[in-house]
């Protein structure tokens, strides 16, 4: 289960590796937090004007990654908070997927280097993570009324975080051009021509830092929570 702000934040973060984990067998479930309805400064543009294209993209995306499904929890795009009312959505989602990991971006992530500030929302949805891991996707009487629905509480083995300094590597080698094409369906937020050759600098730089023989890798900081690991 990725779990992620806006439409394309996952292409970004993990496309490279939801694309080999599908190819692989894995069934991999994108979970959508916001609309993406602020993804345009354009005058005259409005929310309502954006969300279905931004939806559209995100499923265009999905598919060339060869994702299983792709849910939108619908939170307005720029105000994603943390609040009883998303910890229960997501953890809906958590108990109703039951996923052996679980991949989301750093909540600790404030700022890169002097030259980026990183966004709230993507903060808020690596909180909305780790809320859902502990403790509101294992515990019965955190948002009991799920059991209404049929969900029953559920430990999340796993956790991919998507840090600057990771310590597992997953190499992505046959599967950047898959995780490009999909960013290209991203068209109304990212031209692919500017963004090609950055995504490939980043991957290559991940790829030295696992000190392994990978041309491109995204890296994460994984959690295991079990003691009984799941077969590699
Ligand atoms: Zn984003």
């Amino acid at each position: 289960m990725v779990l992620f702000a806006h439409p394309d934040d996952a292409e970004f973060m993990c496309g490279g590796s939801a694309a080999r984990w599908t190819r692989e067998g894995c069934e991999v479930h994108y979970v959508v937090l916001t609309d993406g309805s602020a993804g345009s400064n354009e005058p005259g543009d409005s929310r309502e004007a954006m969300r279905p294209v931004r939806e559209r993209e995100q499923r265009a995306a999905a598919d060339v990654l060869g994702v299983a499904s792709v849910t939108f929890l619908g939170e307005l795009d720029g105000l994603l908070a943390v609040s009883p009312e998303t910890r229960r959505k997501v953890c809906r989602e958590v108990r109703r997927l039951r996923p052996e990991v679980i991949v989301a971006p750093d909540p600790s992530r404030i700022w890169h280097g002097d030259g980026y500030i990183n966004h709230s929302d993507h903060k808020a949805a690596g909180e909305l993570a780790l809320t859902a891991i502990m403790p509101d996707a294992p515990t019965r009487v955190m948002f009991q009324e799920l059991e209404g629905e049929g969900l029953e509480p559920y430990e999340v083995p796993n956790l991919y975080l998507s840090v600057s300094e990771p310590d597992v590597f997953i190499d992505i080698g046959d599967t950047i051009e898959t995780k490009l094409k999909a960013l290209a369906c991203h068209a109304s937020q990212l031209s692919i021509e500017e963004v090609e050759p950055w995504i490939r600098e980043r991957a290559k730089l991940v790829a030295e830092m696992s000190g392994e023989q990978m041309t491109y890798a995204e890296g994460f900081k994984a959690f295991r929570f079990v003691d009984d690991p799941i077969e590699e």
